[in-house]
Parts: structure tokens; C-alpha cells; sequence
């Protein structure tokens, strides 16, 4: 390895945030999970929850661009895993959800411990989802359709928390714990 690239490596990690991530609900369209990926490795996501109640996920690497090398990725069988297993860790789950109750999304601090649920593309979240998360959080729509693509949702809302995070000087410290830092290093020098 040049010694460019494992500055690169450095950089990254450096600036992996642990307690911001994203919970995708039976996201199965190749291309928007892939997407989804690529933006949470661009905000500095360290690792993101996959809910696959029905099938495995694949990864559309022509979207992906090799980011699902860099962001783990956890996959669980059912919502109330994912979300209990994030609660345990101390995090808020927001569900990205056209309901009536749902808060503009720029109103959460994600400086926070927080994770972004996303739901299906053509169902949306479902009740079961947006029962046990600690709120519902919406984009705005202005125009003629109801919703955004979901991996374009991701992004608007990841990008908000990576200018929260920037100002309140969240990347200027490390996150991974040495052990971590030092596993994902060789993972990534050796893959
Ligand atoms: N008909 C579905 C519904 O009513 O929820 C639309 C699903 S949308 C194509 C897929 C996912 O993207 C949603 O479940 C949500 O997580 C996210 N999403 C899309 N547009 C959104 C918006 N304007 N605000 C919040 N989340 C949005």
C-alpha cells in the first residue's frame, strides 16, 4: 500500500461518525440501497442497518461505487431488532415518514446519537416502523408528487446531520475505539 493511500485510510476513519446511521425497511431496488450506501460513506456513516423481512440485499456496484467496502453493513430479519438493538446503543431512531405528526427534518439535532429510518419504496415505513421509533421526520414537498425517491430522502437528511455534525466540530475527533480503528485499517489495507 502507497503511503498516500493508507493517509487516505487515515483521513476516513478519522472522521467516522459511530452513532449516526441509517436503518433501511425492506429497501430492495439494487440501485437505492447502492445509493444509499455511497451517501452514508460521503457523510462519514461508520456503519448502516439493513431490515430484509423478505429477501437478501443486493448491491448494485455500478451505483455503489465500491462504497459498500468502506460502510458495514448489519442486516437484520425483522424492525424490532433493528430499532431495539439501536435503542440499546443509545440512539434516537427518526422515521423519514409522510405522517401527519412528522416534524420537519431540520428540526432534529442530530449532533445527537442518532439513526434515520427509511422505509420501502412503494409502501413506505410501516405502522409496526413507526410505532417504536422516537419520532417521524419529513422533507417538505412543495411540488405535484407526494415523496422523493428514498435514497435522495437519505441524502437531504444525512447531508443536514453532516452540517450539524461539522459545525458542532464532530469530525475533528476520532470515534472508533483504537481496537476498531486499528481492525478496520487492516481489514481495508487486506481486503
Ligand atoms: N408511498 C410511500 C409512502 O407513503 O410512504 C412513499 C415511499 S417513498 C418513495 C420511500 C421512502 O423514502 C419513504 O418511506 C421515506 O422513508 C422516504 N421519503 C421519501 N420522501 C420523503 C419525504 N418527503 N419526507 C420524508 N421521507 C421521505
Amino acid at each position: 500500500m502507497t503511503p498516500e493511500r493508507y493517509q487516505k485510510f487515515q483521513q476516513v476513519l478519522n472522521r467516522r461518525q459511530l452513532d449516526l446511521t441509517v436503518i433501511t425497511e425492506d429497501v430492495h431496488k439494487p440501485h437505492n440501497f447502492s445509493a444509499i450506501i455511497r451517501t452514508c460513506d460521503a457523510v462519514g456513516v461508520f456503519a448502516i442497518h439493513a431490515v430484509n423481512s423478505r429477501s437478501s440485499m443486493p448491491i448494485y456496484n455500478q451505483v455503489a461505487k465500491g462504497s459498500e467496502k468502506w460502510v458495514a453493513c448489519h442486516t437484520h430479519t425483522n424492525i424490532e431488532s433493528a430499532v431495539s438493538d439501536l435503542h440499546q446503543q443509545g440512539l434516537k431512531v427518526y422515521a423519514a415518514h409522510l405522517s401527519k405528526q412528522a416534524l420537519d427534518y431540520r428540526m432534529i439535532d442530530y449532533t445527537k446519537p442518532t439513526a434515520i429510518l427509511l422505509g420501502a419504496e412503494k409502501s413506505g415505513v410501516t405502522q409496526k416502523a413507526a410505532d417504536l421509533v422516537d419520532g417521524h421526520i419529513i422533507i417538505p414537498m412543495l411540488g405535484m408528487v407526494q415523496s422523493l425517491n428514498v435514497s435522495v430522502a437519505a441524502a437531504v437528511i444525512l447531508f443536514e446531520a453532516q452540517r450539524q455534525r461539522l459545525a458542532a466540530g464532530l469530525y475533528e475527533r476520532v470515534h472508533l475505539a483504537p481496537d476498531i480503528y486499528e481492525q478496520m485499517m487492516f481489514e481495508w489495507s487486506y481486503p
